[in-house]
């Protein structure tokens, strides 16, 4: 028989007592997984000066900062700087994508790509 088949006893016990964990140093949410499934890190999430932010208050904060920027114009100076963000955080995402996720259209986005590889910030 086959040893890498999952069987109903395969799932990890509610206290494993090996698993991992993350905590947002922002929001305080946490995310914990069994030690054998453990991503290496949280999707999106990453490590500031020792302390996880997670993907939402990245996002937050993105947009705080460009809508307190200096010719900010409230909602869609925070919906620019989501898109960019998500640009630059997923590159090969298709613009679809991440125009759901900055809810906005797949024209503006295109637009911004282009605008962001023209910078050399992003890879065509
Ligand atoms: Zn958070």
């Amino acid at each position: 028989m086959p040893e890498a088949i999952a069987t109903a006893n395969d799932v990890a016990p509610l206290e494993a007592p090996r698993s991992r964990s993350w905590r947002c140093s922002d929001c305080n949410v946490s995310v914990s997984f069994a030690a054998d499934r453990a991503p290496h890190q949280p999707d999106g999430w990453i490590k500031k000066s020792k302390r996880w932010v997670c993907l939402r208050c990245q996002r937050e904060r993105v947009m705080d900062m460009a809508a307190s920027g200096q010719g900010a114009d409230g909602w869609a100076s925070r919906r620019e700087a989501l898109m960019e963000f998500e640009l630059l955080r997923t590159p090969d995402e298709s613009d679809v994508v991440i125009a759901k996720r900055a809810n906005c259209s797949t024209g503006h986005v295109r637009k911004a790509r282009k605008s962001l590889v023209d910078a050399g910030k992003l890879k065509k």
